[in-house]
């Protein structure tokens, strides 16, 4: 993969030195900067620490055909970016042919596994955007997400729509906290980016305005599969291959819980790469900041183990077979 060195903007998107994600990010030039004319007098003091994500690096790849990824960059999501032209026009930083892949609504059983197994022929990635709720019932298939080295961001907790007038301005709040504790949940304790995708795209301003506050980005699109409404996988290709042509690049909205995006999905990586498109990963510059009580109602609520944090082979061990 190749990668440039220097900004694209100033602000909230920069280009990362390496494949992977915050693990490998260089410390930040600007503390250093800013540390260096320190008092002489005290003895150098420690940079505080980088929040600890450990974000696993893509493996290898195998595949000399492979779509791949153009390019990775990386996301300040203070104030609460927004991207996708379907909503937010301020940030137009994808080239020509540059596309990005995201997946809403998982983690969910053989469609999601099918996507993983998808993108990792093609040597490429995505962000996903899992429901709180579908995050506790499939932990280890999110995990496998996490382990694969794509980005995660949340989808709300449970699919509310939050222009619904009959939430109140704290519930429709929850829905957003608790999203994302479920899924720093679901990854045993590591919080995921800042990124969050409005269910049905709708966007009430009062809770995009706080967003911003929770320096959390916003994800649209510029181009929806419409996958949902597709009754076959050919519909799916056939969409974003014309809206993807037609606006020559863009982020595109996907399902990996819908059955016919995991079927079409081979096929349309195979369609998009024929077509001269490169894969453009996002990456957070640090990861979203949960709310302790959030985190706290989250395991009550859903009695959720709270003590023991075992991986399933130090419980569980086959003795005979
Ligand atoms: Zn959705």
């Amino acid at each position: 993969m190749r990668i440039a060195a220097g900004l694209i903007f100033a602000g909230a998107v920069s280009l990362l030195g390496s494949s992977a994600a915050w693990t490998q990010t260089p410390p930040a030039k600007g503390a250093a900067a800013a540390a260096a004319p320190a008092p002489a007098a005290a003895p150098q003091a420690a940079p505080a620490p980088a929040p600890k994500v450990a974000a696993p690096a893509r493996p290898p790849c195998n595949n000399p055909n492979a779509l791949g990824v153009g390019r990775t960059v990386e996301i300040d999501t203070t104030g609460g970016p927004g991207f996708g032209f379907e909503h937010f026009k301020d940030l137009d930083f994808l080239r020509d042919k540059e596309v990005v892949l995201t997946f809403d609504d998982g983690p969910w059983p053989v469609n999601t596994p099918s996507v993983l197994k998808t993108l990792a022929e093609e040597c490429t990635t995505g962000i996903f955007f899992p429901i709180g709720k579908h995050a506790t019932y499939y932990p280890e298939i999110l995990k496998q997400v996490y382990a694969a080295g794509h980005a995660i961001g949340s989808h709300t907790w449970s699919h509310a729509a939050l222009v619904n007038k009959k939430l109140s301005e704290d519930q429709r709040k929850e829905e957003i906290e608790k999203g994302f504790s479920a899924v720093k949940w679901a990854l045993g304790g590591t919080p995921p980016a800042p990124f969050f995708r409005f269910p049905a795209l709708q966007h009430p301003p009062e809770i995009v305005t706080y967003l911003g506050t929770r320096n959390i980005a916003i994800f649209s699109c510029d181009l929806d599969s419409f996958d949902f409404k597709a009754n076959k996988p050919e519909k799916i290709i056939e969409t974003v291959m014309r809206k993807v042509d037609k606006l020559g690049k863009g982020i595109i909205l996907m399902h990996d819980f819908q059955k016919h995006t995991a079927e079409a999905l081979p096929e349309l990586l195979k369609k998009l790469k024929a077509g001269g498109y490169k894969v453009v990963a996002m990456r957070a510059k640090a990861p979203v900041q949960t709310l302790p009580q959030f985190d706290e109602s989250l395991l009550k609520e859903a009695k959720l183990p709270t003590v023991s944090s075992r991986p399933v082979s130090s419980v569980v061990q086959t003795i005979s077979e």
